[in-house]
């Protein structure tokens, strides 16, 4: 599949069909007790800012340990827990994981520095289920942070078609001052007025945009786009963050044209915590 070659390091061995649809029965299965069993972990990749290189925080991307298959990418499972429900509770779960995680970086940030900012994906389910804003606002009572303190990620694909009653609760975290970025930006087919009236304050452009970068000479028309994209974005008052960011060519390409945020292997791969917070220090110093 095309998706195999895209770099995600869990694809279950391709095997038939046939096999597939088992698998999917079997993972299927699997999902419900896999929360209480404490099989589903987070990694987190740095996001970096282009201006000075440093560690501005990290995003969260959930795992899940299978007892048979290893270790599962999103892609794998994510997909079967929107259409079983179980998105909602393991939803939540990553964002109080998160939250836990941003809490315990900035009780260990010894210079009151900025503290490092956590995102966390949003599915399309949890955008519209009656409990995100109380639940989001618990989480972050529990762990005692500000809402600034998280990001929020949703796809611009989910949002596209969401009228003004959708995009209330998003508005309502926007407005207690959580970030919310545009995820996979540039995929869909949102035109420029809808974009303004969304209650974003970050675009993640997809990385489908950069990798004509990341060898020198650039793609002259992805550079075009991207700073089309920029200068937009900066009109609107929208940061820029760039995913995928394989190479130094590429980061100095994207740096060079006004991207504020990069993440990517170049940086670091999605990673356990304390590699994070050992990149963090490694900038203090
Ligand atoms: P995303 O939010 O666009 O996350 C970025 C994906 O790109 C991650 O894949 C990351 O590992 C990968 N990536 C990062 N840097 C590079 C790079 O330099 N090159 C390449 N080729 N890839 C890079 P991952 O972890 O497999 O996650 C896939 C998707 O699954 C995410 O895409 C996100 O949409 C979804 N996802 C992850 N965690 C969660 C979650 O907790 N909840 C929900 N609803 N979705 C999640
Ligand atoms: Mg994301
Ligand atoms: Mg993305
Ligand atoms: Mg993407």
């Amino acid at each position: 599949r095309a998706k195999a070659a895209g770099g995600n390091r869990y694809e279950i061995a391709d095997a038939d069909s046939n096999a597939r649809v088992i698998a999917r029965h079997s993972l299927t299965n699997g999902l419900p007790s896999a929360l209480e069993k404490g099989e589903f972990f987070i990694e987190y990749q740095p996001l970096v800012r282009l201006t000075d290189g440093t560690v501005r925080g990290a995003e969260a991307l959930v795992r899940w340990l299978h007892p048979v298959h290893g270790v599962l990418g999103p892609d794998q499972f994510i997909p079967l827990a929107e259409d079983t429900g179980l998105i909602v509770p393991l939803g939540r779960w990553v964002l109080e994981q998160a939250a836990r995680q941003a809490r315990e970086w900035r009780d260990a940030d010894e210079d009151d520095g900025e503290p490092l900012r956590v995102n966390v994906n949003l599915s399309p389910c949890q955008l519209s289920h009656p409990t995100l804003v109380s639940d989001t606002v618990a989480v972050l009572e529990n762990a005692g942070l500000c809402p600034s303190a998280l990001c929020l990620e949703v796809t611009e694909n989910d949002l596209i078609g969401a009228d003004e009653s959708a995009l209330r609760p998003l508005r309502q975290l926007a407005d207690l001052g959580m970030d919310i970025a545009l995820d996979d930006f540039g995929t869909g087919y949102s035109n420029l007025s809808y974009l303004r009236r969304l209650p974003v304050s970050t675009l993640k452009l997809d990385r489908s945009f950069t990798r004509g970068m990341q060898r020198a000479p650039a793609d002259p028309v992805d550079v075009k786009i991207v700073e089309g994209i920029v200068s937009l974005a900066h009109t609107l008052d929208l940061a820029v963050t760039v995913e995928g960011v394989e190479t130094a060519v590429q980061a100095e390409h994207l740096r060079g044209l006004g991207c504020d945020t990069a993440q990517g292997w170049y940086y670091a791969r999605p990673g356990p915590p304390e590699r994070l917070h050992t990149l963090a220090l490694a900038d203090a110093s």
